[in-house]
């Protein structure tokens, strides 16, 4: 049976779970309580359980929100409202048009929506930055922006930049915005000056003119998170967490490996050198990895990867965990994890986790190793891509960041004898990780 055939199955049912079973059936509900102008009643598909108040916004958002560019698919935007969803974050290089859509007959008092905007280094005019937010209220066909936000803040100068907080003030004064914040996975190399993810958003935190953080923190990458959400809680300023998973990298490149053994045996023809010498490193892991999964009795990564978003709901300082949605399976998956304690098998799980085959992932917002690289390549920000273009299954918006990247690429670390890998504090293969996420990336099929 094919994955495309299981795709569409899984969705049908879904749609009739979630939606247009219940609505056929006639079972309408007048308390409106997930912002559905005609909602619906009792169903067997999951539901959020949990809603937390987001900082000083007073507004009560979802545990488990929506985040990233995609999807394309109006169904999986409208399929997650009605299941509780009520946060929303998007940006002006995601697909805003789709949220827009998406969100028409809902009660839009109901929702949170965050749009987010970039700037290379700095925005340039209030001007500028006021065009581009009224494009952004036009594709999402609302009236006003709950919060618009500076996207990936590379350094504290774009935090104070009076372009940004000049047309903030003036679109709050139109009606048009309510607030405004920022979101951050630290500077890349190529930017000068090099900070960090803490260092810029505790800048953020103390200008006192942000509302919403929206930062990284998983059970791999602790300290920075816990240091920022402390510091917001006690300015009262909402924080919505993203990269909550650190998605089972060992396991990704292990099935990259097997295909790539297939092919070569099938072929007759060896397996690329960039490769070889990564993969040489699995027969020691490989026992490591099975006897993991042998000790918490695991099926598959999904149990890792609820695990890990249960630590993170598990932190009373995060407001809101966002994930990105592409199937309808994804939403069987994550909202069914809203509420949900995190165990002493959880723990256990990522603890060992962390411990046998945690080396093999990219800390996010980390960098510590970028400034050894003689070509300023940005490391962190090239694995950032590769896992939305992996885990996150985001293979065209990944492709393209990396493409507009200025600067060197991973193409220099083919011929470099990995200068970076010899700095990272945790170990990460990464000279043979950025040639693969190159081909990656780079790869037209
Ligand atoms: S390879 Fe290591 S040092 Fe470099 S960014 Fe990744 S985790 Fe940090
Ligand atoms: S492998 Fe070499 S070129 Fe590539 S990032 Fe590391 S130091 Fe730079």
């Amino acid at each position: 049976m094919s994955s495309e055939y299981n795709k569409r199955i899984k969705r049908r049912n879904f749609i009739k779970k979630s939606s247009a079973g219940l609505l056929g059936a006639g079972m309408l509900n007048s308390k409106k309580s997930f912002g559905l102008e005609e909602d619906n009643a009792k169903d067997e598909s999951p539901r959020i359980k949990q809603y937390r108040t987001l900082g000083r916004t007073g507004f009560r958002v979802s545990d488990i929100g929506f985040g990233g560019a995609y999807p394309n698919e109006e169904e999986i935007v409208k399929a997650l409202i009605r299941a509780g969803v009520n946060y929303i974050d998007t940006a002006e290089s995601y697909n805003e048009n789709v949220i827009g859509s998406s969100i028409k007959g809902f009660d839009r008092k109901s929702l949170f929506i965050t749009t987010k905007m970039a700037a290379f280094k700095n925005f340039e005019t209030k001007e500028q930055i006021l065009a581009r937010a009224r494009k952004s209220l036009e594709k999402l066909q609302t009236d006003y922006i709950d919060c618009l936000m500076i996207h990936a803040a590379q350094s504290s100068e774009i935090i104070k930049s009076e372009a940004f907080h000049s047309a903030v003030k003036q679109l709050k004064n139109e009606g048009r915005l309510r607030y405004c914040g920022v979101s951050c996975h630290g500077s890349m190399w190529i930017h000068e000056p090099k900070e960090s993810m803490d260092e810029i958003l505790l800048g953020a935190v103390e200008d006192g003119r942000f509302d919403v953080l929206l930062l990284t923190y998983n059970y791999l990458m602790q300290d920075m998170g816990k240091k920022i959400m402390k510091a917001c809680k006690e300015k009262n300023i909402g924080t919505t967490i993203m990269k909550t998973d650190p998605y089972s990298k060992y396991f990704l490149l292990k099935k990259t490996y097997d295909m790539m053994v297939e092919k070569s045996t099938k072929d007759g023809t060896p397996i690329p050198a960039y490769a070889t010498n990564l993969f040489s490193k699995f027969e020691r892991y490989k026992e490591q990895a099975e006897s993991f999964i042998e000790k918490h009795n695991l099926s598959g990564t999904d149990e890792i990867r609820a695990a890990a978003i249960r630590f993170v709901l598990d932190n009373p300082d995060a407001d809101c965990v966002l994930m990105s949605f592409t199937t309808f399976e994804d939403i069987d998956n994550y909202v069914k994890l809203s509420g949900n304690p995190l165990s002493s098998s959880d723990k256990k799980t990522l603890k060992d986790y962390e411990k046998s085959l945690g080396r093999f992932y990219c800390r996010h917002a980390c960098g510590v190793c970028e400034e050894h690289c003689p070509h300023h390549v940005p490391v962190n920000t090239i694995m950032r891509y590769d896992q939305y273009f992996h885990a996150q299954n985001q293979r065209e918006y990944a492709s393209e960041q990396y493409a507009s990247l200025h600067g060197h690429k991973a193409e220099a670390c083919e011929n470099c004898p990995g200068y970076c890998e010899k700095h990272c504090p945790y170990n990460v293969p990464v000279h043979s990780l950025l040639n693969i996420a190159h081909r990656k990336l780079t790869s037209t099929s």
